[in-house]
């Protein structure tokens, strides 16, 4: 087969056959497609779009190009599922809803990213927690999902390799924005974690890669068709980005607000309405329950009981972290030498969040990355930050800064104050889910 005559094809707007696909992602593998090639039929998969049949293609040979996981010999007594977000601001979701959805009976095998942009990803976040091994053998990560029920770790070079080279040529070549080719690589990894199931966060709005509720449910429509072709039962929840979600931003201090969580402490309202959503979804999605309140009842459940933050604790030492992580959180984590309060310029109710700004206040901290080989400060960010809706004041600031020094909070103050729009009444209610989709 030609390669060029592949690319010609997408390019006149065809469907590729099963046989082209398969030959492009072991070009992929092998390194055998030059880049210039991979990037013309990224541009022209970009033009002309996939179908969910092609795109299904794509993902499953995508997925075995490298190690693909295999659960069926562990005799686990319940589903495998996971959740997969595309990412946004202050979201922790992860740490609170893996040991909620092991409490509850599925087994998390949770393989999660750095983050590129306005915060670390899950891997830095984790990464704050002394000793805790991030990249872990199959063996023990195996033995840690099944003996713990869940486990968050970093992804291997050998998950999806097809996917790490075309991602990264799409990258450079203006690619990454393309709906099948998003769908396909996000549903390869977790297509080679051996899943039974998945639920997709797809957040929209400023703070999220989907800036407008319809390309967060042209991307989430794509996805669950796609994965469910594959014979990957997956739903996907729309949920808004428009401001922080919870109280903390950064590395470490959402490590700290999910522990809070996990006790009890503290359970900020958008963030308890998502991550029960999420693992709602996921009792469903794994078949431990069938309908979605009294899933949403029994995952509340686990947290009230300390089951999950028990489950959390019980992850974190058997992957190398301190025994006594949630007793003592606070020791155990990094924290910055400079502590502010960041005051709003006026009075007024905060009526908009733009999450963009927000996020790239969180870079200026040094707890965002811009370019991928970024060292992060996992002790920076902002804590107790105000939701939309709250009235700032003399008494009320819009957060509170943690920075390396006085130069970098300073900084950071004037552009979260830049990004927070302050008016005089109430702004409409908007609620964090806005759509559920799922394949039946
Ligand atoms: N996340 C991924 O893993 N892949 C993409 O293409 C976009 C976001």
């Amino acid at each position: 087969m030609l390669f060029v005559d592949v690319i010609r094809k997408k390019r006149d707007g065809h469907e590729l056959s099963q046989e082209e696909i398969e030959f492009f992602v072991n070009g992929l593998a092998d390194g055998s497609i030059p880049a210039e090639q991979v990037s013309a039929l990224a541009m022209a998969i970009f033009l002309n779009a996939m179908s969910f049949a092609e795109a299904g293609i794509l993902t499953r040979a995508m997925a075995a190009s490298g190690t693909m996981l295999d659960w069926s010999d562990q005799n686990l007594d319940g589903p495998v599922v996971d959740k997969h977000s595309t990412g946004g601001i202050g979201d922790k979701v992860s740490f609170l809803l893996a040991p909620i959805a092991a409490a509850c009976g599925c087994y998390v095998p949770m393989i999660s990213g750095r983050g590129l942009g306005h915060g670390g990803g899950t891997l830095d976040k984790i990464g704050s927690i002394p000793g805790y091994v991030a990249i872990p053998d199959a063996a023990l990560f195996k033995k840690v999902v099944k003996e713990v029920g869940c486990a968050i770790i970093g992804q291997t070079s050998d998950l999806a390799p097809a996917d790490r080279r075309l991602y990264s040529i799409r990258d450079v070549t203006g690619t990454v924005e393309s709906v099948p080719l998003i769908t396909a690589s996000i549903l390869s990894k977790k297509m080679a974690a051996g899943l039974d199931g998945l639920v997709m966060d797809v957040k929209f709005g400023t703070g999220a890669f989907m800036a407008t509720t319809d390309e967060a449910e042209t991307l989430a429509t794509s996805i669950v068709g796609t994965a469910g072709a594959s014979g990957m039962k997956t739903h996907a929840l729309l949920t808004d980005m428009n401001e922080n979600l919870g109280l903390t931003a950064g590395n470490a201090v959402e490590v700290r607000e999910s522990v809070q969580y996990l006790l009890g402490d503290h359970r900020e309202s958008r963030l308890d309405e998502v991550t029960l959503g999420l693992v709602a979804e996921m009792l469903v999605v794994g078949g431990i329950e069938r309908d979605r309140a009294a899933a949403r009842n029994r995952a509340d459940e686990a947290v009230n009981s300390g089951r999950a933050a028990e489950v959390f604790a019980r992850m974190v030492a058997a992957l190398g972290g301190p025994a006594d992580f949630i007793e003592n959180y606070d020791q155990h984590l990094p924290s910055a030498p400079v502590v502010k309060p960041v005051w709003a310029d006026q009075e007024g109710m905060l009526t908009n969040v733009d999450g963009r700004k927000f996020g790239n206040a969180i870079i200026e901290l040094g707890g965002g990355r811009r370019k991928v080989d970024d060292e992060l400060d996992l002790s920076v960010g902002f804590v107790d930050v105000a939701p939309v809706g709250a009235t700032i004041d003399a008494n009320r600031p819009l957060a509170v800064v943690h920075a390396a020094n006085e130069e970098t909070a300073a900084l950071a103050s004037d552009m979260l104050r830049e990004a927070c729009v302050l008016g005089a009444s109430s702004p409409p209610d908007r609620p964090v889910i806005h759509k559920i989709l799922d394949a039946e």
